[in-house]
């Protein structure tokens, strides 16, 4: 079922989560046994990132490198075909452009349509180490943009061949991101938001937010998304602090901020299991003011931990 559809027969806020694919070589029952405890809080739909290939150098024993392209968390797709079998809810594999042409991204479309999968998040991805900018394939898409207008044209039975006669229109439910504290490239909110705004007429029918440890600012972006006619449901995501290393490392990978008075308090705690219990609190706090302005979902970044948000869900679910 599409997730637009989760939101319209819902009956209040969905708890909903994000998982990464296990590293290469690791089972996916360890993948289960972090959803399962989660599981109890009925989640429509689970959400599944897509990592792109990295470059390591390996010694080849004559003094010389050898540059190899290596995917650590390879998986997405089967994940998701096996979410659906294992718990009967719908998976949402995330799609990028960063390493695709448009025929690779149309023949893993292919796939996902026949795996019976109906939502995909569309996504740039970042650049690789490797690169100081994001750099897609020659043949491939740019933008976030650029991807949803494939899905859409898939919709519409317009496949990359244009002489397929008769090509079976896909269904896709197309979510894409939205940065309430603007994404790091953009040179200010407006910008940002005129290409966000531009991936919602080219078919988003969703948007999931990065994380944000303020309210407010969750809010405000909501409004200005609205007050340019963006209409369509804004899902907050969310992810518990639980150690005091987050404190650099969220903003660093996720350019984000974590507002001064939940610095304050992390700093101030003796250790990690401190840490831990404040992030769930502040996580609880959150969780009840978006309930009670009425969001249609909340969304966890599990990031291969579940028993904080398992804890932060037992207060609404
Ligand atoms: P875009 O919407 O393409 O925007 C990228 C930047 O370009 C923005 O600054 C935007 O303002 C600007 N822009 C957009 N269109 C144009 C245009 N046509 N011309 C000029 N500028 C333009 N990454 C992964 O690799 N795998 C994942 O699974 C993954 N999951 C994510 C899930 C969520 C909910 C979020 C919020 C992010 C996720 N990311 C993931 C990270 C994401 O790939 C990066 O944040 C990336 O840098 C931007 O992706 P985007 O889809 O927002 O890009």
């Amino acid at each position: 079922m599409k997730i637009t559809e989760h939101i319209e027969k819902a009956d209040g806020t969905l708890f909903s989560l994000e998982i990464i694919p296990p590293k290469k070589g690791d089972s996916i029952k360890n993948l289960f046994n972090q959803i399962d405890p989660l599981m109890e809080f009925k989640p429509p739909f689970i959400d599944v990132t897509y990592h792109r290939e990295e470059y390591v150098y390996k010694e080849r024993g004559n003094g010389l490198l050898e540059k190899r392209s290596i995917k650590k968390r390879p998986g997405t797709v089967g994940i998701c075909a096996a979410i659906q079998n294992h718990y009967n809810v719908d998976a949402v594999p995330h799609i990028i452009c960063g390493g695709f042409s448009k025929e690779e991204t149309e023949n893993a479309l292919i796939d996902l349509n026949f795996l019976g999968i109906d939502n995909v998040l569309a996504l740039r991805g970042d650049s690789i180490k490797s690169e100081q900018h994001f750099e897609p394939e020659p043949d491939g898409n740019a933008y976030a943009s650029e991807l949803v207008e494939q899905i859409s044209n898939m919709n519409n039975g317009e496949y990359i061949d244009d002489e397929l006669q008769n090509a079976i229109p896909t269904e896709f439910c197309i979510g894409v991101a939205g940065y309430p504290e603007k994404h790091f490239e953009a040179p200010n909110m407006d910008f940002d938001l005129g290409w966000l705004k531009k991936k919602v007429e080219l078919g988003a029918e969703y948007i999931v937010t990065q994380m944000f440890y303020d309210n407010a600012v969750y809010f405000k972006f909501v409004e200005d998304c609205r007050s340019m006619g963006i209409d369509i449901p804004i899902i907050p995501g969310l992810k518990p602090i639980s150690i005091k290393k987050h404190l650099t490392v969220l903003p660093k990978v996720f350019k984000i901020d974590v507002p001064k008075e939940l610095e304050r308090e992390v700093v101030k705690c003796a250790d990690n299991a401190a840490v831990k219990e404040l992030g769930i609190e502040w996580g609880i706090q959150q969780c009840r003011e978006l309930i009670e302005k009425g969001v249609p979902v909340l969304h966890f970044y599990s990031m291969g931990k579940s028993d904080a948000i398992q804890r932060i869900a037992k207060e609404f679910f």
